[in-house]
């Protein structure tokens, strides 16, 4: 039985989901929530309408490192001494607590494309002040695609799904059809999947994450086609199809591939609007955000539309649909020709 445990958070996205995974004679929690006395009033309140307690458990799996998913899974792995699980990739956010240094990593890339000083110096400081919630933890158990883990009786299929963090995982159990998804696939939000810019991690940005949604979509069919087209991790066989997903923020929903369907022409859309904004000439990626997003996004949404932006830029990019210009010592965008047009360069 896959229980869900609402736990309260300090972002704006509101509650996250924790997953009491009971059966067997095993309890598993995926994820935890963020590292503060709510957040562990909630989840102790939460297990317990279940009967179980923290010392029942046999493990703690996170399904990503970021604050509001894995935030308090050091302190509860100290006071109790359980295992935490998650995906090798991971490590540079849940061990290392690079929160802010893969946002920081990134600040002449996104200052040359526009963005302005002064509001990356608030969105900094808005994100470090947030950043108490969650304190480093070490990775007990190195989790790897393919990875069968028990869960409450079952075995759950791991499913390196990179993009919105390099290490974030689905969780499938194929016997009945369910599929924890943490944030890659969300009921009614969009999950933001950031962008690469100068890092050299290749498992973040919306390049990564389209092909892991695609992924998801070839499991939907009935087979989890492989990471890369050139092999490696995938080519999990016979798993699926998938009844129920329960993701790590609002409810668990039963419509896997048609989610799947709506995020995909939510991109289509958005690449749209891109190259729409692109139409009267080069602009700078925060020249875009301001075309297509409303002026008075709050101080919190900023940097995830300028982040989306740029993600759809890099996707664009790849395929040869814009190409990056110099400008004013910056980088600007434009479109290019299609092929077989007249226009001149
Ligand atoms: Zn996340
Ligand atoms: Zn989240």
């Amino acid at each position: 039985m896959i229980h869900r445990l609402r736990i309260p958070t300090p972002f704006v996205v509101g509650p996250v989901n924790a997953w009491l995974v009971s059966g067997g004679g095993d309890h598993t929690l995926v994820d935890t929530g963020p590292d503060t006395p709510e957040a562990r009033a909630a989840l102790d309140a939460a297990l317990a309408e279940h009967g179980v307690q923290l010392r029942n458990l046999s493990k703690i799996v996170c399904t990503h490192g970021h604050a509001d998913h894995c935030g308090q899974a050091n302190r509860i792995a100290a006071e109790t001494g359980l295992p935490l699980w998650a995906h090798g990739d991971e490590r540079a956010l849940i061990e290392g607590g690079q929160h802010l240094e893969m946002v920081l990593r990134q600040r002449e890339f996104a200052l040359a494309r526009g963005f302005p000083e002064d509001l990356f110096e608030k969105s900094i400081a808005y994100y470090s002040a947030l950043l108490h919630v969650v304190s480093p933890a070490r990775i007990a158990r190195p989790l790897a695609d393919g990875d069968r883990i028990p869960m409450g009786g079952s075995d759950f299929l791991v499913i390196h799904t990179p993009g919105h963090t390099p290490g974030s995982i689905c969780l499938l159990d194929a016997a009945d059809g369910s599929i924890i998804t943490g944030d890659t696939l969300l009921g009614r939000i969009t999950t933001n999947a950031f962008f690469r810019g100068n890092d050299p991690c290749e498992g973040i940005g919306l390049k990564a994450y389209q092909a892991s949604i695609r992924r998801l979509a070839s499991l939907a069919a009935g087979v989890v086609s492989p990471l890369s087209p050139a092999g490696g991790e995938g080519g999990l066989r016979g798993e699926g199809p998938v009844r129920e997903v329960h993701p790590g923020h609002g409810r668990s929903f039963p419509e896997f591939r048609a989610t799947l369907e709506k995020l995909q022409s939510h991109h289509r859309e958005r690449a749209g609007h891109v190259l729409a904004a692109l139409a009267a000439g080069p602009k700078d990626a925060f020249e875009i955000v301001q075309a297509i997003f409303p002026r008075d996004l709050p101080l919190s949404e900023i940097w995830l539309a300028f982040a989306d932006v740029l993600g759809h830029l890099e996707v664009l990019e790849a395929e040869r649909a814009v190409m990056a210009v110099p400008r004013n010592g910056r980088t600007a965008y434009r479109r290019c020709p299609s092929p077989g047009s007249a226009a001149v360069l």
